[in-house]
């Protein structure tokens, strides 16, 4: 990519910017969010997320803010499989537990409870789980797209308060400690979002 570029983040998420703006690392490339670069938000938006894989929807991202910036855009897209629930919650893991749970208690802490209702009497197999990542590169002439995968297991209840999400409820299987318990720099080095960053950042320095 050339230097000196403007790089937009589909994402409207303070947290994921500042996390990729340290993750991908491209001299004279500045990442810019949707509202830094007065993107207004848009209905539409609500509907990018419609297909059945992590690469699919990043790409409906990517390729839609292109259109609406005409900017070099990148989006991302990721969740948990579970083996015992057939690579479940996959595509679907935000909104994995019910509504009137997650207004109930919280999005994640629902989900958190609904994953491990969900994997009660599931064979000690079934807990094998791996976070995915895909993300989608879109400047009108080029397309690129990278993943990131992290291999773990489904804990029997959480443990540890850092990270957000499912991570404490995601063990790491060299550590034997779930993301919950890690420190933020372990995490930060083998998450699926890092390996796809990192996989982003070869391919733009090459590009
Ligand atoms: P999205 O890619 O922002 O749509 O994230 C999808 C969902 O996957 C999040 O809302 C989280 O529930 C879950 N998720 C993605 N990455 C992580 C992670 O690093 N830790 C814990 N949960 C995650």
């Amino acid at each position: 990519m050339n230097p000196d570029r403007t790089l937009l983040v589909a994402t409207r998420s303070r947290h994921k910017l500042l996390e990729l703006r340290e993750l991908i690392d491209v001299p004279g490339v500045q990442l810019v969010s949707l509202d830094e670069a007065g993107i207004p938000e848009e209905a539409a938006e609500a509907d990018l997320e419609v297909y059945d894989s992590f690469a699919e929807n990043a790409r409906a991202k990517a390729v839609y803010f292109h259109r609406r910036s005409g900017l070099p855009t990148i989006a991302d897209d990721s969740g948990l499989c579970v083996d015992g629930l057939d690579g479940g919650p996959g595509v679907r893991t935000r909104r994995f537990a019910p509504e009137d749970m997650a207004e109930r208690y919280g999005r994640d802490e629902a989900n958190n409870f609904y994953l491990l209702q969900r994997m009660r009497g599931l064979p000690e197999e079934g807990r094998g789980a791996r976070y995915r990542c895909a993300i989608a590169y879109e400047d009108g002439e080029r397309s690129l797209l990278v993943e990131g995968t992290v291999e773990g297991r489904i804990a029997d209840a959480p443990r540890g308060d850092g990270g957000f999400g499912y991570d404490p409820l995601f063990v790491v299987p060299e550590y034997g400690k779930t993301f919950g318990e890690l420190p933020g720099d372990v995490k930060a080095r083998l998450s699926h979002r890092s390996r796809a960053a990192r996989a982003l950042t070869t391919a733009l320095r090459e590009a």
